[in-house]
């Protein structure tokens, strides 16, 4: 069980996000609400991803009470990064009926696993396991959203396609019967240089525009780009992001 204090602490982290996305947004000169927020849950207990979860649910129909008519602002998504994480996590939040995205790397013997929990699979990052993904769904007569990964700042460590293949992957993936391709996702430059960083999620939205472009079947409605993190969701918002995924500003330090 988590405590009171916990529960508040969680609240007023999760409060002080969206504040600065609807700061970003304005900044930026984007519509209130254009951008969604995913809570990255990994190695967050289950009673504290649903305290943000029943957080976001209270703040959100505080809103409504004030203005009156639709939610200003959508729920939550949540993301996780490994699929046993998310296969022991998910029945317990069921109730609460999230939106489950994965946002780690996908083996393919993990691919049944992840599309029976997950609604959306942001880490696709080759033809061959988009292919097993939209075999999965067409079997079990369902339609699995899904981002391919670029690996827009070419750091070894990082997943993703390589930028240069990034918009022939996506037309493929778009293409494919079973799967519904949201846009493109990437993990930024891990550097405090900041023009490094927005360069990266320029070139996210660049590739993006250019997937439009190519008149591809089905890349019409592939216009999202889920990029920045808790530390610089600033700069994705400005460079277009339509989803953040944040861990640490919602959760605190994860343990190593
Ligand atoms: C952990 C994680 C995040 C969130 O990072 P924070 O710095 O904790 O906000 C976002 N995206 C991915 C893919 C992650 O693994």
């Amino acid at each position: 069980m988590i405590s009171d204090d916990e529960r508040a602490e969680v609240a007023r982290r999760l409060a002080r996000v969206r504040d600065r996305i609807a700061a970003a947004e304005v900044a930026a000169g984007r519509p209130a609400g254009s951008v969604r927020l995913l809570l990255a849950t990994k190695t967050v207990p289950v009673e504290l991803v649903r305290a943000a979860l029943e957080a976001d649910s209270v703040a959100r129909a505080a809103l409504v009470t004030r203005d009156g008519g639709h939610p200003p602002v959508e729920a939550v998504i949540l993301g996780e990064n490994r699929v046993q994480e998310l296969v022991a996590k998910a029945p317990h939040l069921a109730d609460l009926s999230p939106e489950l995205h994965l946002i780690g790397p996908l083996q393919s013997n993990k691919v049944a696993a992840a599309s029976r929990w997950a609604s959306c699979i942001e880490s696709v990052d080759t033809f061959a396991l988009a292919g097993r993904l939209a075999g999965r769904a067409v079997v079990s007569g369902r339609v699995l959203e899904v981002f391919v990964q670029v690996n827009v700042s070419g750091e070894a460590t990082k997943h993703g396609v390589a930028p240069r293949h990034a918009v022939e992957l996506a037309v493929q993936v778009a293409a494919l019967g079973g799967l519904r391709l949201r846009g493109l996702m990437t993990v930024g430059a891990n550097t405090p240089d900041e023009s490094a960083v927005r360069a990266g999620y320029a070139l996210l939205r660049e590739l993006s525009e250019e997937i439009v472009r190519t008149g591809g079947a089905s890349t019409s409605g592939a216009t999202e780009l889920s990029m920045g993190m808790s530390r610089d969701l600033e700069l994705a918002i400005t460079e277009g992001a339509t989803i953040v995924r944040t861990g640490t500003a919602v959760f605190g330090t994860r343990p190593r």
